[in-house]
């Protein structure tokens, strides 16, 4: 007879990789069944997009059959529990577990199009996901989801407050700066507009739960960057460089605000974008043409986790313009970028919360 226990036993001795835990000790183990030779449980994942899901299954039945019983038939059930890394009692966003600023140090490296095909990805892999476009130089998310033209709803709430809908789309809870605006007008945002404009998104906004929320940052280091980060605080942040010398330069300003004793918020990794031209045509031709591998040894000198490299593909750009995201199809090459950067993203978020207390937010400062 396999008992409840034996299989508890069995499952104290696998580690998961990340947390360098066993499963047991993390509570990811759940709804434990024996019967007879038949044995089957849940293992609670810290994200649906974790990429270690196989590896982890694979070593759950390894220790059943090595310390249990050789002939026991394993049913491992796979689920996801995200973990947050913001302080419990938070007022703004409380349902929003992780906040995720994706900034970049100069403008045009593809930061939008990474922020918006990462909160694609994320979907795509089974997260609850909200996107806020805070960028005031060129809002791009609505073209890139293909909403440009929608309006935005408010509504009242049972409390009787307005609040913004998000707009749906591809699976993401989507607001962005440029809907605050006239899409035929140039707006100059003025620092405390801008502000506001994205105290506003954040705070009189219908978000619900999310696991993930990726904030799109304007290009370099200003008022927008620290007003997210006064007014909630910040899971991890992410720096989107090109391989290119002068684009790298940027990107240790950006990390070295994030790192500054005033704003304190843990940096997830480096993304490489455009870190090599593929012709469709010649799918394995690889042209680096803004240098190779610039970004990812630039994160191994800052000792930050290096995310992924997303190549220059046509299909990246139009399927940016057409407002259909390249990661909502992971068959192709480009999707599959976004999808291992999604994973990747995850994976350290999940680290950084088991690993590091909450973020605080920062004094007010202006
Ligand atoms: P940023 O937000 O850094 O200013 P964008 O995401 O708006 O940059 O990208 C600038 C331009 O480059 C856009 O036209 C976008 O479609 C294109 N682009 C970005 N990344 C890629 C890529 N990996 N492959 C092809 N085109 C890209």
């Amino acid at each position: 007879m396999i008992t409840k226990e034996q299989v508890l036993e069995a499952l104290s001795y696998v580690e998961e990789p990340d947390l360098k835990k066993d499963l047991v000790t993390l509570n990811m183990i759940e709804n434990v069944e024996v019967d007879g030779k038949s044995v089957s449980f849940t293992v609670v994942l810290t994200t649906p997009a974790c990429p270690l899901k196989e590896l982890i299954e694979r070593a759950c039945v390894n220790a059943i059959i090595h310390y249990v019983d050789k002939d026991a038939q394993v049913k491992v059930n796979l689920t996801a529990r995200v973990t947050s890394g913001r302080p419990n009692q938070e007022a703004l966003l409380p349902q929003v577990k992780n906040i995720i600023a994706v900034a970049s140090g100069k403008g045009g490296v593809g930061k939008s199009t990474v922020a918006v095909n990462l909160a694609v990805a994320l979907a795509q892999l089974g997260a609850k996901v909200g996107l806020i476009d805070a960028d005031i130089y060129g809002p791009s998310a609505p073209i890139m989801f293909g909403v440009a033209n929608e309006k935005l709803f408010v509504k009242e709430t049972a409390e009787g407050k307005s609040v913004i809908v998000p707009i749906e789309r591809h699976g993401v809870k989507l607001l962005s700066m440029g809907f605050l605006a006239d899409p035929e007008k140039a707006i100059v945002w003025r620092g405390p507009m801008a502000s506001k404009a994205l105290r506003q998104l954040l705070s009189d906004a219908e978000w619900g739960e999310l696991d993930y929320m990726i904030v799109d940052l304007p290009p370099g280091t200003g008022d927008i960057h620290l007003t997210l980060v006064s007014a909630v605080p910040v899971t991890g942040a992410i720096i989107v460089s090109t391989p290119q010398d002068i684009a790298l330069a940027d990107a240790i300003k950006g990390v070295d605000m994030f790192r500054m004793d005033s704003v304190k918020v843990p940096i997830l990794g480096l993304v490489e974008n455009m870190a090599y031209f593929t012709p469709a045509e010649l799918p394995e031709n690889k042209y680096y043409i803004f240098g190779k591998e610039g970004c990812k040894n630039l994160a191994s000198r800052l000792e930050l986790p290096f995310l992924g490299e997303i190549p220059i593909v046509q299909s990246i750009r139009e399927g940016g313009d057409q407002g259909v995201p390249v990661a909502l199809d992971s068959s192709t090459p480009s999707g599959l970028a976004f999808e291992n950067l999604a994973a990747q993203v995850a994976q350290q978020v999940a680290i950084r919360n088991a690993t590091l207390a909450p973020t605080q937010t920062i004094q007010a400062v202006h």
